[in-house]
């Protein structure tokens, strides 16, 4: 009896999300029943228990929901924050705000989605949205 490999269970939602992200390209599965996106990715949508998701790629624009910030001494990284974002799409994430002063990251605040290598992991942060002129 030949054992499976482990590489076969390759089509797991998380598999699927960190494809898109290899690929620079932040997507989330959209149920096509409801209407609905939903983060973290899942088999079957959270909302109506549709199996029938698709996943397309989102405009990486939300909102700070709550903010945080973590203590840290300069020689080990500085001070850096810990966030939940609302993302315009509807579903809210914990991620970080980068390119600002943590203590300055406040609720309300519009951010942009970055996809970042953290360890050779691709991680989706967020940085303060521009102003558009
Ligand atoms: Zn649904």
């Amino acid at each position: 009896m030949t054992k499976q490999s482990d590489k076969t269970n390759k089509s797991g939602p998380d598999m699927i999300y960190r494809s898109f992200l290899d690929r620079h390209i932040f997507a989330l599965p959209k149920c096509t029943k409801c209407n609905q996106f939903h983060f973290f990715p899942r088999v079957v949508c959270p909302y109506c228990g549709e199996f029938e998701l698709e996943w397309l790629a989102i405009s990486g624009k939300g909102e700070v929901y709550s903010t945080t910030t973590i203590y840290r001494k300069p020689e080990r990284g500085g001070d850096y924050n810990v966030c939940l974002i609302t993302l315009d799409e509807g579903p809210r994430m914990m991620s970080r705000i980068e390119d600002i002063d943590a203590k300055l990251v406040n609720i309300g605040d519009k951010v942009t989605a970055r996809i970042i290598n953290d360890d050779d992991e691709p991680f989706v942060v967020f940085t303060p949205s521009k102003e558009a002129s």
